[in-house]
């Protein structure tokens, strides 16, 4: 790892890719317009980029449906896609230090995370697919003896994918290795905050040998890039994470055009529940830490509601709370720190409203709560906790999407179940009990698409990971992402012509 003094050396003379990427070539918007990215540290700018707008979409479009059609890359063999996307992660790997600093830059995450976590987990999801893909066989139908069918896997055609600023290579990783791998045309659109490590990974591909318009990359504004891709007649699929706002927006824009097809990751309120019979306080303690201020507690499937049996709940609380100097805020690019900035002014101000609605709801605010380092001009939010939080209030019902930990207490285990269920999301949930019939039992009633007993956020590439309810439908990782990019096909004949 670098030290401290060459990350703010290398970040001092790093000079951005900032065009589109559309047929392999970097282009400005054609309306010559451009957004600022800022550097959540320090308020600063890094560059301005390419707002690309409709008329640039139309022409990703346009490429990517081409190349589909022209089969460059949907008709190699799969042994071939293989080799390319192989070839694909380990450029991306060869490249983790710049791709690491361009994604801290940008949205702010410790360096140490971006350079341990973020880029090896991008590399690792592109190889996996690559691995998968010529190892995965197709169906033959159980009909009669005069028939014969087969039920194959094709891929839809241009596949979109609109992603999140909080972990932004590797959820444009998550949707673009199966749908790659698969034998789509992508279409990248990053978020505004964070189009940085989208747009030299659109470069990384070419230079692994991806067919120009394999993979293209508009950065723009979610109203104008982004709706364009949710209306455009000739986009076949978009994989959308981020809000629950914007993904029905996009199951809207599906049905007022093409009925394309819609898989959204939309967040989640994920409840901890910490049985009186917990195992190890100590250890559940650094979870519930971990779990919500990894990632300034930018992380949809961050653990923001704990639910803590009242005979532990003070103890417990002690030992989460001894672990916030162990996590407080600092420079993203010093590797000692491990938790940076958060991702821009409006998130910050989003916090900091949802910090004095939790007040006004009746929470008793513990500890931080305040902005804090705001000598650097950058955007900094300790780690938070509210003590006695109903779960009706609306802090512990909507998506902070910041260092906010929840505390609700229960009586018995029955209400623990019913008030982590009752939520409008259900990505993940976690049950802390040394009692294996009841946790599984717990696991069982819990409505959500993950469940940790024991544990959070255990995590490989060859688990799915979605949500029930309003966290969306649909699932990144695992073979299970495969399907959401292709069509199913029958075939059938008649043995006796
Ligand atoms: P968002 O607005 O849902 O953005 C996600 C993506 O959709 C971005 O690429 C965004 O582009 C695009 N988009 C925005 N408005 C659009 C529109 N009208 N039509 C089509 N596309 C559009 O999320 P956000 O603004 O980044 O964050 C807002 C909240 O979403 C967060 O506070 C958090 O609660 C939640 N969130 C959830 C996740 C998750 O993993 N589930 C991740 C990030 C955020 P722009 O960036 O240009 O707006
Ligand atoms: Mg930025």
């Amino acid at each position: 790892m670098p030290s401290y003094e060459e990350w703010k050396n290398r970040s001092a003379s790093i000079n951005p890719r900032n065009q589109a990427l559309i047929h392999g070539e970097f282009v400005d918007a054609v309306s010559g317009a451009t957004f600022d990215t800022i550097n959540p540290a320090n308020g600063r700018l890094l560059t301005k980029v390419a707002c690309c707008n409709s008329e640039d979409v139309d022409r990703a479009v346009r490429s990517s449906r081409q190349t589909f059609e022209e089969g460059g890359w949907k008709y190699r063999s799969p042994k071939d896609r293989k080799r390319s996307l192989l070839k694909f992660a380990k450029r991306l790997s060869e490249n983790a230090e710049e791709l690491a600093l361009l994604e801290t830059l940008d949205v702010g995450k410790p360096i140490a995370d971006s350079l341990n976590v973020d880029i090896p987990l991008s590399v690792e999801c592109i190889s996996w697919f690559a691995e998968a893909i010529d190892k995965l066989y197709d169906e033959v139908a159980p009909t009669d003896r005069n028939s014969f069918a087969t039920i194959t896997r094709e891929p839809m055609g241009v596949v979109a994918a609109v992603i999140p600023w909080n972990f932004p290579l590797l959820m444009a990783c998550w949707k673009a290795g199966p749908a790659l791998a698969s034998g789509n045309s992508v279409i990248l659109k990053p978020a505004e905050q964070s189009p940085l490590t989208a747009i030299r990974m659109g470069e990384i591909a070419l230079e692994a040998g991806l067919p120009p318009g394999t993979l293209n990359v508009v950065p723009g504004l979610g109203e104008m890039a982004g709706q364009a891709i949710g209306l455009h007649p000739d986009v076949d699929c978009v994989g959308f994470t981020g809000s629950g706002e914007i993904g029905k927006r996009f199951l809207q824009y599906s049905g007022q055009s093409n009925m394309k097809r819609i898989w959204l990751e939309c967040g989640g309120k994920t409840p901890q529940i910490v049985a009186a019979d917990c195992p190890d306080l100590d250890k559940v303690a650094e979870a519930i830490a971990w779990g919500i201020w990894y990632n300034q507690g930018e992380v949809c499937n961050a653990g923001s509601r704990l639910l803590v049996d009242r005979s532990i709940k003070e103890e417990l609380l002690d030992k989460v709370m001894a672990w916030v100097p162990k996590i407080s805020p600092g420079d993203p690019l010093d590797p000692e720190t491990k938790m940076g900035a958060i991702v821009s002014s409006e998130q910050l101000t989003r916090i900091l409203n949802y910090i004095e609605l939790g007040k006004k709801e009746g929470a008793k605010l513990l500890i931080g709560g305040k902005r804090v380092r705001e000598e650097t001009q950058g955007y900094y939010f300790p780690p938070t906790i509210f003590d006695e939080v109903r779960n009706d209030m609306r802090i512990a019902q909507e998506e902070i999407f910041g260092p906010v930990l929840c505390v609700i207490t229960f009586e018995s285990f029955e209400d623990a179940i019913l008030l982590a269920n009752q939520t409008p999301f259900g990505l993940a949930a976690s049950v802390w009990t040394k009692d294996i019939s009841k946790a599984h039992r717990t696991a069982r009633a819990l409505r959500a698409g993950t469940v940790y007993i024991n544990s959070f956020d255990q995590a490989t590439i060859a688990v799915p990971f979605g949500g029930y309810k309003q966290s969306g439908f649909g699932r990144d990782k695992s073979l299970h992402a495969v399907d959401k990019f292709c069509e199913l096909k029958t075939t059938w004949l008649d043995l006796r012509s």
